[in-house]
């Protein structure tokens, strides 16, 4: 028997693989994620930009700059 293979981790915002950038994993909800660093500031400052792609994405508050 073989193991079920994984999916390639790829870029939840473009779908790019580590092949192709480098992708920071997200360990959220007992799942990984991956997202490229050109993406991870959508996840901090426009997380409901990610609806649809990461669950729960519509109950996450941006980051707030404080000066
Ligand atoms: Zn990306």
């Amino acid at each position: 028997m073989n193991p079920t293979p994984q999916p390639k981790p790829q870029c939840i915002a473009c779908n790019r693989t580590a092949e192709q950038i480098p992708l920071i994993t997200l360990d959220y909800q007992n799942q990984k994620f991956s997202i490229c660093p050109q993406h991870l500031p959508l996840l901090i400052h426009e997380p409901k930009s990610l609806i649809g792609k990461l669950p729960g994405a519509e109950a996450m508050e941006p980051a707030v700059h404080k000066d």
